[in-house]
């Protein structure tokens, strides 16, 4: 279960039993705390949006370090984000990769939309306002992955395709799925084409009012690849009806900041 905590003015949603059991780290920000100023305000996390790079980079610290991940910092790992299906696995080469916000820093993880790792201390970040974010945890591996889904992904499968890449991993059957806050269905209008296309791939997608939910095709894509709904949390809001917690592309005109999901395995040292 998600739970949502405020440290230093910092908020965001944990799974603070699994942190408790496994060590694993799931998380979802949200937008108060950050040193942003308005249409990024506050807790801005992308740094190719048009804010400040070094208050990117402050609020990137402020999350880091109210989810106790401060001596990681070094090592958060982010991805380009392409609106493509692409996984990539991280390993030692890849850590670090597009952490810091500032000029000249090294780059996210090229072409992918989604990071996966064994890796510990090693924070996976992707970056959402609308779009659909979900972790993918193992602890008997222990393996995390942190995906990224807007339409295209979701349409392409991308959810379903990191939990298959996790689950070839040698442990238990233990696949858990976390879903974050995206836009509802209650406000994500789209042509009859995107709902066709849509209900032509999930079954569970009724072709109704032009509406897609996009959560429902990728928790029926998450079952296929073998994560039973029974294994899949919802965290449940929508990012368009809450712009004071959430930034949403659509509900602010496609200028604003960005939230993200991020989890991490504690290891016994960085
Ligand atoms: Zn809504």
């Amino acid at each position: 279960m998600l739970t949502r905590h405020i440290r230093n003015g910092v908020a965001f949603w944990r799974d603070d039993e699994l942190l408790a059991s496994s060590g694993i780290t799931v998380a979802f920000s949200e937008r108060v705390g950050g040193a942003s100023a308005p249409p990024f305000a506050s807790l801005n996390l992308g740094s190719h949006v048009g804010d400040d790079p070094a208050a990117v980079e402050e609020n990137r610290s402020r999350l880091l370090a109210a989810l106790d991940f401060g001596e990681m910092r070094g090592r958060l790992t982010c991805a380009q984000q392409v609106h493509g299906s692409r996984i990539e696995r991280v390993g030692s080469s890849l850590v670090g990769a597009g952490g810091s916000a500032l000029p000249g820093a090294r780059l996210p993880v090229a072409d992918a939309d989604a990071l996966l790792t064994t890796l510990t201390d090693t924070p996976l970040m992707l970056l959402f306002a609308d779009c659909v974010p979900i972790i993918l945890v193992r602890p008997s591996v222990p393996a995390i992955s942190v995906v990224h889904a807007g339409w295209r992904g979701a349409l392409a499968g991308i959810a379903g395709e990191a939990a298959r890449v996790l689950s070839a991993i040698e442990g238990d059957d233990d696949i858990v799925a976390y879903i974050g806050p995206h836009i509802g269905p209650c406000c994500y209008q789209v042509s009859d084409e995107r709902v066709s296309q849509f209900s032509n791939t999930f079954v569970t997608l009724a072709p109704a009012d032009g509406r897609l939910d996009l959560a429902a095709a990728v928790a029926e894509d998450l079952v296929r690849a073998g994560v039973p709904m029974e294994r899949q949390k919802r965290h449940g809001m929508c990012t368009a009806d809450n712009i004071d917690r959430f930034f949403s592309y659509r509900a602010e005109n496609g200028l604003t900041g960005r939230h993200c999901a991020v989890a991490a395995i504690a290891g016994a040292s960085i």
